[in-house]
């Protein structure tokens, strides 16, 4: 192998700070794959080549890691996630995978005992398949917790249960009328069963004590620290309040650990230009290093499980989900926000929301005559495989989660049936998204999912669980390769962020943002890719976590 001239030629001698030799790499740059050593000047990747091309660039002072063969990517970037749910998830009640209704009554049992000084009970994760018929009540609730509130959020975020506690608190009775976007479930006879879908959420959630500054700041560097643990060196957060941001700009200006973050601001649903004007101050704020602002994020419809997400066709039980937006207020908040120059990001899962994202987009771009905003469709779960050709066309951004195809009980037993089956088919069409020359993006929406992408990857490869279930993988012709999934977490989600000319992939001029794994992730049979470690996450060249042992 030849090795590349630099793009970027340093003022003096072309050394380097640190070399990387002895690796198995990918690169994601297209015009050289695989190579087996690279080479750092200050925070950039001097060259990219053989063990013996780098080697000549290192003097005494220069750091030397013998990879010795182990595997290299180009610093993985997840394009979607909240990062302080994610931190506070870490140290909450979990009931995330709980098989059964019994299952979940102990933890939070435990969880209850535990804490007796906690006013309230709260925590998150429970599957809809835990409950027969797909949702909790809340009488099981009121035995185990009966003297304060406790309110626990499904694993998606998008339904609460709630005990009669924290019923009466909220004042919610058999009065109460549903609120916009949001419904309150009730029995047979018209009581509230504690179950509260999408919008009407926050009557209790409000009451909830948010977390003090301090306890955010805490939040955010778990969080940080757990994804360069991850191999993560850019993370994509959405819809982050405005106080929020300034603590995680704090965080991030800090001692603490290092993960680069691109935020996108929640879309206003009214007082636009107001917020546009605020929007803009941060924006020109927060424009670059290790905290970049550029982006709002909106949503169209709610998720499947609760039957909020909207849909051409009726659910098999009835109904068609829900819009938060009629087509004509979304067309004119996405212009506007398109003719200001940010790119907007839409949370649409069902073909309906979907088909309304697109359409606003498209509207968008003519109405202001603008080009590559690269705006983008969160989620994309159930689209139209006809609107596929929309995405390429508008070139907006397939923003899809690797773990959304994680065949586990919930998802065999409550998401399929509750597609039916002619929608169960084209569910997460991660390899047709592809096929249509889409740019997609791959994330975790963590905390709905952890940010491990080594399993998101063993995921979408094998369509299995970590088990191997179901044998052969669910809807195997979605199956894609590894060398897809890796370009899913790493060119492509940096281009999702109109971020690739400096990071997502490996070659000379771009960030030294890389991680090593255990295995060689192209080599391995499919089914041991999830036995991949991080064994080092590097970024601009420094070390942001090391396995120990490594
Ligand atoms: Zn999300």
């Amino acid at each position: 192998m030849a090795l590349l001239a630099p793009a970027v030629t340093p003022a003096g001698k072309d050394t380097a700070d640190r070399i990387f030799v002895n690796g198995r790499m990918w690169t994601g740059d297209p015009k050289r794959p695989r190579a087996e050593a690279l080479a750092v000047r200050g925070p950039l990747v001097l060259a990219v080549g053989t063990s013996g091309d780098v080697r000549a660039l290192a003097e005494k002072a220069t750091d030397v890691v013998d990879l010795r063969g182990r595997f290299v990517a180009p610093g993985f970037i997840d394009a979607h996630l909240h990062l302080l749910a994610a931190g506070v998830s870490l140290e909450e009640l979990r009931l995330d995978g709980a098989p059964t209704i019994d299952e979940v009554c102990k933890r939070v049992a435990e969880w209850a005992r535990k804490n007796p000084d906690r006013h309230w009970v709260t925590g998150r994760g429970w599957p809809y398949s835990a409950f027969p018929g797909g949702l909790p009540a809340r009488g099981p609730l009121d035995e185990i917790v009966p003297d304060r509130p406790a309110w626990l959020v499904s694993y998606d975020g998008h339904t609460g249960w709630a005990n009669s506690f924290a019923l009466r608190l909220a004042r919610i009775t058999r009065e109460t009328k549903d609120p916009p976007n949001g419904i309150v479930v009730r029995d047979a006879s018209g009581e509230p069963t504690g179950v509260l879908k999408e919008g009407a959420m926050t009557l209790v959630a409000r009451l909830v004590p948010e977390p003090l500054p301090h306890e955010k700041e805490r939040a955010f560097k778990l969080a940080l620290a757990q994804a360069a643990a991850w191999g993560l060196t850019s993370v994509q957060v959405m819809g982050i309040p405005e106080d929020e941001l300034e603590i995680l700009a704090r965080v991030l200006e800090g001692e603490g650990p290092r993960v680069r973050v691109r935020a996108a601001l929640p879309l206003p649903t009214e007082a636009v230009p107001e917020a546009l004007g605020r929007y803009e101050q941060l924006r020109r704020r927060h424009a670059g290093g290790r905290l970049s602002v550029g982006a709002v994020k909106g949503f169209v419809d709610g998720v499947v499980e609760a039957k909020t997400a909207a849909m051409f066709e009726p659910y098999p039980d009835g109904g068609t989900g829900s819009l938060n937006w009629t087509q004509d207020e979304l067309d004119r908040a996405v212009a506007r926000f398109d003719a200001a120059g940010w790119q907007v990001m839409l949370h649409a899962i069902g073909d309906r929301g979907i088909d309304m994202a697109l359409t606003a987009f498209e509207r968008a771009a003519i109405a202001n005559r603008t080009r590559d905003r690269r705006h983008r469709v969160e989620h994309v779960e159930v689209p139209r495989l006809s609107d596929l050709r929309r995405f390429r066309a508008a070139g907006v951004v397939a923003s899809t989660q690797a773990l959304f195809a994680y065949p586990d009980a919930n998802h065999l037993r409550v998401y399929l049936p509750m597609l039916g089956p002619e929608r169960a088919a084209r569910a997460m069409p991660f390899r047709s998204i592809d096929e249509a020359g889409v740019v997609q993006a791959f994330g975790s929406d963590w905390p709905v999912y952890p940010a491990d992408v080594v399993r998101a990857i063993h995921c979408a490869v094998t369509r299995t669980t970590l088990e191997g279930t179901p044998p052969g993988g669910w809807e195997p012709a979605q199956r894609i390769v590894v060398e897809a999934a890796l370009r899913h977490f790493t060119r492509d989600a940096a281009r999702a962020a109109h971020e690739e000319d400096e990071k997502g992939t490996l070659a000379p001029g771009r960030l030294a943002d890389l991680v090593v794994l255990s295995e060689d992730l192209l080599a391995v049979p499919p089914d041991r890719i999830k036995d991949a470690r991080v064994l080092l996450t590097v970024l601009a060249g420094q070390d942001t976590y090391r396995a120990s042992g490594f």
